[in-house]
């Protein structure tokens, strides 16, 4: 029986890293992405093009990208917020482009210095020049269930931003809990709703859900969105990250948990848990302290013994 896809973003070596205090050096970021690779994963975030005074761990973004593995079927996505930013990711060949709108005003200032509306404009002039340019361009929609700063974000304000970010075309619609406050259930509406919205506007838009496993709702939340249709999930190794512009944002949910769960229910995810295992191990090291994934800790389903 064919297995169906789904698609794992690795977001470790960005998301992941960027608010690790360890501050992990270029040549250790090589080393994951290759065992990343090693493992299975296609697509990853690989580096950051915002200013290095705001995010100093990614200041080392151009190098990685000089140096990583090609030829190996691997997808490098980079960051940018601004045409500045673009143009450095054009520039270091990555082969997507990810801009990121916030659903709320408060978090969109304090990470991009402006608020949706004028980062919805933003996007346009990001999305015109990654077509120019030829390169594959995702949005990301942060604070889509909560934030920090504004708190509650209803479903209309989502849609909003959607309908508006739909009007400059992006390649791929990425609904992000920035902050790890959605449920289940809240992740099963608003992923419903977004898909009737993208259908009502002809648009067949791939969407993409990323979870922060702040209040231990990571891995029902990708449950959620799995049931819901959504086919493409970020996640890191380990269930590294947080983010520098939300307080007290825990890691993602770990890549080991997502593929473990659904391998067990039948899907193809592309990847050997037992090298991604090895590899959020292999972080600890390198990083000098424990990662909070579950699977990593018990390891995959039992073999037989005879
Ligand atoms: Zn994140």
């Amino acid at each position: 029986m064919v297995r169906e896809k789904i698609e794992i973003v690795e977001v470790g070596v960005r998301d992941g890293l960027q608010n690790d205090p360890a501050n992990a050096s270029t040549d250790m970021k090589l080393e994951f992405i290759d065992r990343l690779l090693e493992a299975g994963v296609r697509r990853l975030e690989a580096a950051s093009f915002v200013n290095p005074r705001a995010v100093p761990q990614m200041a080392d973004s151009k190098d990685v990208m000089a140096r990583v593995p090609r030829g190996r079927g691997a997808r490098y996505i980079g960051l940018a917020l601004n045409a500045r930013g673009l143009a450095d990711a054009i520039d270091a060949k990555c082969d997507e482009v990810n801009f990121v709108v916030s659903a709320s005003d408060g978090f969109g200032i304090r990470n991009q210095n402006a608020d949706t509306a004028e980062t919805v404009k933003r996007f346009g002039e990001i999305a015109e020049g990654a077509r120019e340019a030829e390169i594959f361009c995702s949005v990301i929609v942060t604070t889509a269930f909560g934030c920090p700063f504004d708190g509650e974000i209803s479903e209309e304000r989502l849609l909003g931003v959607v309908g508006d970010l739909l009007d400059h075309k992006p390649d791929e619609l990425a609904i992000a809990d920035t902050i790890g406050v959605a449920t289940p259930w809240d992740v099963k509406a608003r992923m419903d709703a977004v898909q009737d919205l993208l259908a009502s506007r002809g648009a067949s838009v791939p969407l993409r859900l990323h979870v922060h496993n702040t209040r231990n709702t990571g891995i029902a939340n990708v449950f959620a969105a799995v049931e819901a249709g959504v086919r493409i999930i970020d996640a890191s190794c380990g269930g590294l990250g947080g983010c520098p512009f939300a307080p007290k944002a825990t890691g993602n949910i770990s890549t080991e948990d997502v593929v473990f769960m659904l391998e067990r229910a039948g899907f193809d995810t592309g990847i050997d848990l037992d090298l991604l295992i090895k590899t959020a191990h292999w972080l600890e090291e390198a990083l000098g302290h424990s990662v909070p994934g579950m699977v990593a800790k018990a390891g995959g389903f039992p073999a037989n013994v005879l």
